[in-house]
């Protein structure tokens, strides 16, 4: 994936990681497999460093697990991070519904900048 392409969806990402995590513990290999599903092609160069923020932040917090005598991290979300994924919630509903739309909302026309914009 491009690295404009990745800035502009590294927000998507997040939200679908939040997401899962708000579902059950995650695990880097399977989250990379589930991203994946959604076309999100990313490594674990790019998807452990995003998993290591998102915990910096405090949206998510990690632990070792032992399965089999094999050792995990396995990440789940926090409080502060179940609150982030339900404002993210809104901004993508508020997002899908102008993209949706047939043209998006106008923003203020040049010629409506009102009377400091007049003047020159
Ligand atoms: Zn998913």
């Amino acid at each position: 994936m491009l690295k404009q392409q990745r800035d502009l969806l590294s927000g998507l990402i997040r939200i679908h990681v939040l997401l899962h995590a708000a579902r059950e513990p995650i695990f880097g290999l399977a989250m990379m497999e589930e991203l994946a599903h959604h076309g999100y092609r990313i490594g674990p160069g790019t998807l452990y460093p995003l998993l290591h923020g998102l915990e910096r932040g405090g949206l998510l917090k990690s632990a070792i697990t032992k399965e089999g005598g094999r050792k995990r991290r396995a990440y789940r979300i926090t409080t502060a991070g179940i609150k982030a994924l339900d404002k993210a919630r809104v901004k993508v509903d508020e997002l899908h519904r102008e993209l949706q739309e047939e043209s998006p909302r106008q923003i203020r026309p040049l010629g409506g900048l009102g009377e400091r914009g007049r003047r020159s």
